[in-house]
């Protein structure tokens, strides 16, 4: 299945899904600019979508993954204001601590 996933690097030229490049450059950035986790992370956000009732049912491969892909842009752009879903929820267990550092920074 990870095959069928289109590569991030693909939307920064014209593609079928019609995602735009804007799309891969903001979600590599919050990545640090690195391609492999947010190629990572994107594929795990997709497969998981790739599962809900955002898929119509009877959806062939290529219609599914066409779905997925829409939908997946859509969650992380409207539902969570542009940021990897995947980071937000490992990076909640940090956040204590950062709050922590954050008090102790201030005035
Ligand atoms: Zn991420």
């Amino acid at each position: 299945m990870g095959k069928w996933i289109p590569l991030l690097s693909d939307f920064c030229y014209q593609n079928e899904f019609g995602i735009e490049g804007s799309f891969t450059i903001a979600f590599v950035r919050q990545h640090h600019n690195d391609w492999g986790t947010a190629q990572d992370h994107w594929e795990r956000i997709v497969s998981r979508v790739l599962d809900t009732e955002a898929i119509p049912t009877g959806a062939s491969g290529t219609e599914a993954m066409f779905h997925a892909v829409r939908a997946s842009t859509v969650i992380i752009d409207r539902d969570h204001k542009g940021r990897c879903p995947h980071c937000a929820k490992s990076s909640s267990k940090r956040r204590s601590a950062t709050l922590q550092s954050k008090t102790e920074g201030g005035q």
